[in-house]
C-alpha cells in the first residue's frame, strides 16, 4: 500500500490535461481550488497507516490474498459491507468533506459481479479483464475514478437518438486492437486525485444503443481526454490573501469535474463491457445501488461533524441550556442516525453475487439515499437556525486582521465571554462554508442529486416493494378470494 506522501508523489507524475478559470493548470497538486480536494483524498492512504484504523481502513484482497486499502476492496461478506459505511463515516468525520474515493470502489465492485455475469451469458472475457486490471489497482494502491453520469442532452431521447450523438459517452471507431470512444462524463468527483478512471454506462440500454453500452477503464491522463473544473461556491476565498478564517475548512474539500474524451483510445484489454446492452442496466443499478448505501456513511460523519459545530455554536453563544436549542440538536442527531440505520441495513442484508463478491440490499440501499435527498438539509437548516444570522454577515478575515476595524469585530462579535472572538468566527464560517460554501456542494446537492436523483431511488423502491405480495397478505387477512 502507499502512504499518505508516496501518494502525493505519485499524483505529481500525471499529465492532466486541466482547465480553470479559463487556464491551464500546469500545477494540478498544489493549486490551491484543487488542494483541499487532495488532502481529503490523501486522508484514505493516511488512516490505512495508523494501527488504531487497520480493520476499517485495510482488508484482505480476494485476488491476492495481501492486505490491501479498503477503498480497493472487492466485499467478501456483509461484514466488509458494513465496515466498509463505517470507514466512510470515519473519513466523513476527519475531512468534513467529500474524499472521493468511494466512487471506484463503488465501480469496481458493481464491475466485479456484471463482467462475470455478462461473460457466463454471452461468452465474453471480460471479468478476466477487470481482475486483471484491478489487481493491478489493488497492487499499486492507485487512486480510481468511477465515472458513469453522461451529459445525457435531451432527456427525453435515448443515446442514440440523440441530436448530438456525442451527449452519451460512446464507440466511434472500433480495430482489431481496441476501440475509440468520444463523450463526456459529467460531475466527476475525484478524478484529479485518481490515477485511473473506471467509465461506466449511464443508463439501461436498449437495442440499437450498442455503442453506447461500453465500459472500460484508462489513465486520468490519457491522449484525448480534457477536463474542465466545476465551479464551487466560496471557491474563490481559497485564492484571497487572509485565506484562513473564511474559508471555513481551511484543510480539506472536494471538487467536481467536466471530463471529455475526445476519441480515446481503449485497448481490448482494458474494456468491461461493449456493445451487450441487455447488461448495461446490472451495472448501473448495482453501482447506484453501492453509492447509495455510500451516503450512508459519509454524509453521516460529515453531519457528525455539522451536529458538532452547531451545539460548539450555542455554547459560545451562551444559548446551550436553552431547551429549544438542545431539542433541535436530539433532532439532529435523530436524523443523521437514521441515516446510519440505512445504511448499516442494506449492508447487514447483503447478499453474494455470482461472482463472489457481496451486494447491498438494493431496496434498503435506495431507501438510504431516498433519505439522504431530505435529512441533510433539514440538518443544515437546523444548524443554520442555531448559528444565528452572524454567520452569514460576519465581517471578512481581513478586516478581523485590519488594526484600523480588528479591536471592534473582537468587541462586538463576542458571545459568551470567555470564548476567543476569533474561535467563534472560525467556527461560524465552519458551519457556513458546510451549509452554503464550498462544502454544502458535497452536503446538499450532492446528497440530491449524487448517486442518483431522487426520483432514480423511486422508480427503484417501485420495482423493489414487491407489492403483489403486500397485496396478497391484506387479501388473506381481509378474507377476499
Ligand atoms: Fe465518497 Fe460520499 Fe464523496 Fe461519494 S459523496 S465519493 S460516498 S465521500
Ligand atoms: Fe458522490
Amino acid at each position: 500500500m502507499m502512504t499518505k506522501d508516496q501518494y502525493i508523489e505519485s499524483l505529481r507524475k500525471l499529465h492532466l490535461n486541466l482547465y480553470s478559470f479559463g487556464k491551464k493548470v500546469e500545477n494540478v497538486v498544489d493549486n490551491p481550488i484543487v488542494r483541499p480536494s487532495l488532502n481529503s483524498f490523501a486522508a484514505t492512504y493516511e488512516l490505512a497507516e495508523d494501527p488504531q484504523y487497520e480493520d476499517l481502513m485495510t482488508a484482505t484482497s480476494n485476488l491476492t490474498g495481501k492486505k490491501v486499502n479498503r477503498f480497493t476492496h472487492l466485499h467478501q461478506s456483509t461484514d466488509d459491507l458494513i465496515k466498509k459505511v463505517k470507514m466512510q463515516r470515519l473519513l466523513g468525520q476527519k475531512t468534513a468533506a467529500c474524499f472521493q474515493r468511494c466512487v471506484g470502489m463503488d465501480a469496481a465492485n458493481a464491475v466485479y459481479s456484471t463482467t462475470f455475469e455478462t461473460d457466463e451469458a454471452c461468452g465474453t472475457k471480460y471479468h478476466e479483464n477487470f481482475v486483471k486490471f484491478w489487481t493491478d489497482v489493488q497492487n499499486n494502491d492507485w487512486g480510481v475514478d468511477g465515472a458513469m453520469t453522461d451529459v445525457k442532452g435531451d432527456r427525453g431521447l435515448s443515446p442514440s437518438k440523440q441530436a448530438d450523438p456525442d451527449l452519451f459517452l460512446h464507440v466511434v471507431e472500433r480495430t482489431a486492437d481496441g476501440v475509440y470512444v468520444t463523450g463526456a462524463k459529467a460531475h466527476q468527483t475525484g478524478y484529479l486525485n485518481s490515477h485511473y478512471v473506471l467509465v461506466m454506462p449511464t443508463i439501461s440500454m436498449r437495442e440499437g444503443d450498442e455503442d453506447y453500452a461500453i465500459s472500460f477503464a484508462c489513465p486520468t491522463d490519457a491522449e484525448g481526454i480534457t477536463l474542465i473544473l466545476g465551479r464551487q461556491s466560496c471557491d474563490t476565498r481559497k485564492t484571497e490573501e487572509y485565506n484562513d478564517i473564511d474559508v471555513g475548512n481551511k484543510v480539506y474539500g472536494g471538487h467536481e469535474v467536466l471530463v471529455i474524451f475526445d476519441r480515446v483510445f481503449i485497448p481490448n484489454d482494458m474494456i468491461f463491457l461493449n456493445g451487450e446492452t441487455q447488461f448495461a442496466g446490472m451495472m448501473v443499478e448495482r453501482f447506484a445501488g453501492y453509492h447509495r448505501q455510500s451516503y450512508g456513511g459519509c454524509k453521516v460523519g460529515v453531519g457528525d461533524v455539522l451536529i458538532g459545530a452547531t451545539a460548539l455554536a450555542g455554547e459560545m453563544a451562551g444559548s446551550a441550556k436553552a431547551s429549544h436549542v438542545k431539542d433541535k440538536l436530539i433532532e439532529m442527531t435523530h436524523l443523521n442516525e437514521t441515516l446510519y440505520c440505512c445504511g448499516i441495513a442494506c449492508s447487514s442484508q447483503g447478499t453474494k453475487t455470482k461472482s463472489g463478491n457481496y451486494l447491498i440490499d438494493l431496496l434498503l440501499a435506495n431507501v438510504c439515499k431516498q433519505n439522504v435527498t431530505r435529512f441533510p438539509y433539514e440538518i443544515a437548516r437546523l444548524a443554520q437556525d442555531l448559528a444565528g444570522g452572524i454567520m452569514v454577515t460576519q465581517p471578512s478575515e481581513a478586516d478581523y486582521r485590519n488594526p484600523a476595524t480588528h479591536d471592534y469585530i473582537e468587541k462586538y462579535l463576542k458571545g459568551v465571554a470567555s470564548v476567543p472572538t476569533e474561535d467563534r468566527m472560525r467556527l461560524l464560517r465552519l458551519i457556513e462554508n458546510m451549509t452554503m460554501g464550498t462544502a454544502a456542494v458535497g452536503y446538499l446537492p450532492e446528497s440530491m442529486h449524487g448517486a442518483g436523483s431522487p426520483q432514480a431511488q423511486r422508480i427503484m423502491i417501485a420495482r423493489q416493494s414487491n407489492m403483489e405480495m403486500k397485496k396478497e397478505l391484506a387479501k388473506k387477512i381481509a378474507r377476499i378470494g
